[in-house]
């Protein structure tokens, strides 16, 4: 809870968030992290852009700069400067752990900024190894390949986790549904080949409408949440949904090296998580009957849908992919994904560029492939659009391919 509610709470008898019964996900998204809001007579969450904050008692701050620094707690009573917490942002972050089912929810400036924060809480303990599952977002690929914070990385398939575990492996690796290929892990066997070593799941393709990896068993769950949690393309951000005492030792860590997101973007993401749940089902039913299309028409050889669902489809042509997306018009041809329009982009040069082409290919991301993030727009428009563009494509390249092998893996 953050302390602005636990203020709140102080002065306004009646309210306990320990007390709130369970509700419903599609509720939860809604009210959590609001539910102060209407006894202050409020109804929008207030933006509290504050970087620093009066006190006359130095005394008292100093006490709860003493127990930030032993805990990484959210100081009680007023914050103390911005660094250490913002009231705004406290609110997506409860929104978000009451969302993925955890204690807490830490926030960051982006996704790499949050798992950067990740590996550094287990780097600062001595645990540099990193244990990992190919495929993942090419940036997450790529920070852990080039050790760029100190950490060294063993590349496995699922199989292969409990081998490949050290005694100074610090944190294991996922993403599922991955990126870019939506390949599908089974979390809780993974989580159970960690044993006591902390395993990140990345729900940022499913969302906790489709998925909660921390029921599951993984310890920390990662998001960009410039993706489906902030759902318009306009927010960059990232969260780790974890226990408290993670999540302590993650708030020392931005406290220290400064990655926080900035209170008009938690006020943002706060405002997406309302329509998270609305706008996951409905592009959801979009990408399922997309994929379903993709996969009957002779001019795809491949579809990947996950079985769990969701709004993101990857597939492969047999034309040219670079004239498919140089042939959209309604879809926007750019990286990124969960936003409320439909975007298109080519994994092998955007996303998972910076990945080397061999590990890239390796881990089945094929020069072929295209990922689309599907949006809430009308699905004979869109399927007008990607006709077209599979046209394009197709005329660029001599002659029908045979028809697309299957859906899903
Ligand atoms: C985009 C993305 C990231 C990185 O997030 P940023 O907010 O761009 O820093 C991490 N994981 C996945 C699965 C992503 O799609």
């Amino acid at each position: 809870m953050d302390s602005a509610i636990r203020e709140a709470n102080d002065r306004m008898p009646g309210y306990d968030e320990a007390r709130i019964a369970p509700r419903a996900l599609a509720t939860e998204a809604v009210h959590a992290g609001r539910d102060d809001l209407a006894r202050q007579g409020l109804h929008a969450p207030p933006i509290d852009l504050s970087t620093t904050y009066p006190s006359y008692d130095s005394r008292g701050e100093a006490a709860r700069i003493d127990a930030f620094a032993t805990t990484g707690a959210e100081p009680d009573g007023p914050p103390v400067y911005g660094r250490l917490g913002n009231p705004t942002v406290a609110r997506f972050e409860t929104a978000l752990a009451r969302l993925e089912g955890t204690e807490a929810a830490v926030a960051f400036a982006s996704g790499m900024a949050a798992l950067s924060a990740v590996l550094l809480v287990r780097a600062s303990m001595g645990l540099r190894h990193v244990v990992a599952v190919r495929p993942l977002y090419g940036c997450s690929d790529h920070l852990l390949t080039a050790g760029l914070l100190g950490s060294e990385v063993t590349w496995t398939d699922p199989a292969g986790i409990e081998e490949a575990l050290r005694p100074d492996t610090g944190l294991v690796m996922v993403e599922s549904p991955a990126n870019p290929t939506l390949a599908e892990l089974d979390l809780r066997a993974v989580a159970h080949a960690c044993g006591s070593v902390p395993l990140l799941a990345d729900n940022t393709f499913a969302t906790p409408v489709l998925q909660r990896p921390a029921e599951q068993g993984a310890r920390l769950v990662l998001h960009s949440a410039t993706k489906y949690l902030g759902g318009h393309g306009d927010v960059m951000a990232g969260v780790v949904a974890c226990d408290e005492e993670f999540a302590g030792r993650l708030r020392q860590v931005r406290f220290a090296t400064g990655g926080v997101l900035h209170p008009l973007a938690g006020y943002l993401l706060l405002r997406g998580l309302s329509t998270l749940p609305v706008r996951v089902r409905a592009a959801s039913a979009t990408a399922a009957e997309l994929a379903g299309r993709l996969a009957a028409d002779p001019r795809v050889a491949r579809v990947h849908y996950p079985r769990i669902g969701g709004a993101m489809i990857a597939f492969e042509v047999h034309g040219d992919p670079h004239e498919v997306i140089a042939g959209v018009d309604l879809i926007t041809p750019a990286v990124s994904l969960g936003s409320v329009d439909t975007l298109i982009q080519h994994p092998a040069s955007i996303s998972h560029r910076i990945v080397d082409a061999d590990d890239r290919r390796g881990a089945g991301v094929s020069d072929r492939l295209l990922r689309m993030s599907v949006g809430l727009e009308d699905v004979e428009d869109l399927w007008a659009d990607l006709d077209a563009a599979l046209e394009r494509a197709q005329g660029a390249t001599a002659g029908r391919g045979a028809p697309a092998a299957a859906v899903g893996h």
